[in-house]
């Protein structure tokens, strides 16, 4: 079975990086019926926070990426980290080092006046352990010292690195605490991994983590380290990038759908296709499809498929969204009218708006009601002859059926007899619906609105 996992460093919150790997990884194991795991590397105890790890959890709810079994804390585990520390002691794959910092530092200097590497050798790789002192040491990995170790990445291909460009690392610190690099060693064998998707940033790491896998005669899992995301400017994004959080998406208004399939985009791709589903998402992904060079983060693209997303989506289920956004974005709440129109018109309102915002502006004439205050384009359109055929329209509405086809036939009929065309009524139509000039069809507004809302504002506007 495939086992893929998340493993966030609860550092800040969940950014657009990050949510790329949750989701190439949560995408591996849906299409193939396997478990997507979640790891918190809350190891490094002063960057930690409880704060950022909520972020973390909120964003990849927000974008649905679930994952199976509880959420594991790395720092939890360090027991186990440091017991295969000492099973790997035991062993004689790794050694106690009493060299103090000091002495280090002192091997460092020489090396480097006498212009030899300065990568530590410790003088206790081999040192006969009744001569060990009673002192403080750490547990060092006994790292081949000749030959190659080579890393059969998936994106990457084959990254060969010279043994001896490797120090013997260490494993347990003096405190008696793991060391990253071991802990995410133990923490992925433990818990099944079999895949690790995860940003080129950790393709060095990887090397180091190998010695540990071949040293505890591990299985070392299938690895695929994908480039880093850049900005439209071609400069690395980061961290740093106040903005990119997820869930400032989230606030901008796209839904999570469109969100996941511009991510699944950037830095993965399928022949030509730029819209699909989960399903299709799920089906598709594959390791051969990221491709080498970093992607660029392009707003245009994601606000396109967003918009896609938007106008494919269930009514019921873009309503929920559009609630989740509306708290998101601390915005008011619907009132249960307001709710019962939104839910009347999505069909409609979602056909091209790209963002939750569109969808909202193009709602006023639901969400507001009587009487309609038309903003200053639409105050425009109201003019004397306009109101004039406003008035005439109102006695014809009274009896007609309401149709389309219906209410067509009869505004169309009402402004040839008043020497104008549709078009021209179209503005001030809008106006009196729902005062602005940006609006869905005039007839969809009225079929939404119903006989007696329609007459009444088209009255009001008249009067
Ligand atoms: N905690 C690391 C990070 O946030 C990920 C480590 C890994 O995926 O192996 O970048």
């Amino acid at each position: 079975q495939i086992v893929t996992r998340f493993a966030p460093s609860p550092t800040g919150f969940l950014h657009i990086g990050g949510a790329r790997t949750a989701l190439f990884n949560w995408l591996y194991a849906r299409g193939r019926g396997g478990k997507f795991l979640l790891r918190i590397e809350d190891t490094d105890r002063a960057r930690s926070t409880p704060e950022a790890t909520d972020a973390i959890l909120k964003g990849l709810e927000w974008l649905g990426l679930d994952h199976d079994g509880e959420v594991i804390s790395q720092f939890a585990r360090a027991d186990r980290h440091a017991e295969v520390a000492h099973d790997l002691l035991a062993k004689g794959a790794a050694y106690k080092c009493f060299s103090t910092q000091e002495k280090i530092e002192a091997f460092r200097e020489q090396a480097r006046a006498e212009g030899r590497s300065t990568l530590f050798q410790s003088p206790w790789r081999d040192a006969d352990p009744s001569t060990h002192p009673d002192a403080p040491f750490v547990i060092r990995l006994r790292t081949p010292q000749d030959g190659t170790t080579v890393i059969r990445d998936q994106v990457q291909g084959d990254v060969t690195i010279r043994n001896d460009q490797l120090d013997d690392m260490v494993l347990l610190r003096s405190d008696g605490t793991p060391v990253y690099m071991l802990a995410v060693v133990v923490d992925d064998h433990d818990m099944g991994v079999t895949h690790v998707i995860r940003g080129d940033d950790h393709l060095n790491n990887a090397a180091r983590q190998m010695g540990i896998y071949t040293a505890m005669g591990w299985d070392v899992p299938v690895w695929a380290h994908i480039p880093l995301i850049h900005g439209p400017d071609g400069k690395k994004l980061s961290k740093r990038h106040g903005a990119l959080g997820v869930e400032e998406y989230q606030v901008m208004g796209y839904p999570a759908a469109g969100m996941r399939n511009y991510l699944a985009r950037l830095g993965w791709s399928h022949g030509d296709d730029e819209f699909f589903t989960d399903a299709q998402a799920k089906e598709w992904f594959d390791l051969s499809g990221i491709g080498k060079s970093p992607a660029r983060f392009d707003f245009k693209k994601l606000e396109n498929l967003s918009g896609q997303h938007i106008a494919a989506a269930d009514d019921a289920a873009l309503l929920h969204e559009l609630k989740g956004y509306l708290a998101a974005a601390k915005l008011p709440a619907l009132t249960d009218a307001q709710e019962d129109g939104m839910g009347r018109a999505m069909y409609c309102l979602k056909e091209r708006a790209r963002t939750f915002p569109e969808l909202i502006e193009k709602a006023e004439f639901v969400l507001a009601s009587r009487p309609i205050r038309p903003d200053e384009k639409a105050v425009k359109q109201l003019d004397t002859v306009s109101r004039g055929i406003l008035g005439s329209l109102t006695p014809q509405l009274q009896n007609a059926s309401w149709t389309r086809d219906e209410l067509e036939a009869v505004t169309s009929r009402i402004a040839e007899e008043h020497g104008t065309k549709f078009g021209k009524l179209a503005g001030p139509m809008r106006a009196a619906l729902a005062g602005r000039a940006v609006t869905p069809s005039v007839f969809d507004m009225m079929l939404v609105l119903g006989r007696e809302e329609t007459i009444a504002r088209l009255t009001d506007a008249s009067a």
